[in-house]
């Protein structure tokens, strides 16, 4: 399995993740040209992207979607909340039949022996989900857009073989900064975003669950940089004595272009 960030961050989100038996594409937030260009620059060809999963209808996950989906035809998966939210966006019409509405907690067979399952992500648009690709020896998870790790996601995520996950905002750089109180409020709060140091903490108790390879992403333009999210990770875990790169792999997504694959 490969994880493949494609781009990550405020402005834009896509994450390839190829498999023996497919290619999935989580969330299309750039124009379909950006997506296009990312995906070629990693060797895979558009036209062999076999399902699009769509985590929720917030601008920076959906922005390209429709164009993409029009020219380069797969399937689409959504929570029915989501797709309700981005119908708008929809040139192509989209019937909401069962096999593709995500329903979260189940899982959705896409080739044989390769499942997505969904899982409810506490956040400000209404349906939203993160996804954990399971193939017989192989898991991995996309896990961002969520103001704090439910029990669900955790239970999920414990022991997989790679995640991409939230790493959002440096708390003081929130605080301080120069957004106005109640969006300050919105990303802090349930429905918002994991700061640098949620972050910290789920992968601290992830790697007690076995899990080693990790990607931080969708990290705020405004709210944090590369350095402050990888040095509060990596600093927090070496208070439990694990040490990058002997006992975790962990880089940053780029914002703007393909970050190397993690294969595993
Ligand atoms: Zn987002
Ligand atoms: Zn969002």
């Amino acid at each position: 399995m490969e994880l493949v960030p494609l781009f990550s961050g405020s402005s834009g989100n896509a994450t390839l993740i190829r498999t023996d038996n497919a290619n999935i594409l989580i969330d299309a937030g750039w124009n379909c040209k950006a997506i296009v260009n990312a995906l070629n620059e990693v060797g895979t060809n558009p036209e062999d992207i076999d399902a699009v999963f769509i985590t929720h209808s917030h601008v920076d996950h959906v922005s390209g979607l429709d164009v993409f989906i029009r020219k380069y035809p797969s399937r689409l998966y959504a929570t029915e909340q989501t797709f309700r939210g981005i119908q708008k966006r929809f040139t192509k019409p989209h019937t909401l039949t069962p096999d593709i509405v995500i329903i979260p907690g189940r899982e959705t067979e896409i080739a044989p022996g390769l499942k997505v399952k969904a899982i409810s992500t506490p956040h400000d648009a209404a349906g939203s989900c993160c996804y954990k690709i399971i193939t017989e020896d192989k898991t991995c998870m996309v896990m961002t857009d969520m103001g704090y790790v439910t029990e669900d996601i955790m239970s999920a995520a414990k022991g997989i073989d790679a995640i991409l996950i939230e790493s959002n905002y440096d708390r003081r750089m929130l605080v301080y900064g120069d957004y106005p109180e109640d969006l300050k409020i919105r990303i802090a709060g349930d429905g918002g975003h994991l700061s640098n140091d949620d972050c910290a903490e789920a992968v601290k108790l992830l790697i007690d669950s076995g899990t080693r390879r990790f990607i931080l992403g969708h990290l705020s333009e405004n709210n944090n940089t590369h350095e402050k999210a990888e040095q509060t990770v990596c600093g927090y875990l070496e208070a439990f004595k694990f040490k990058k790169g002997k006992d975790y792999e962990l880089t940053v997504a780029n914002r703007y272009e393909p970050t190397p694959a993690l294969v595993f």
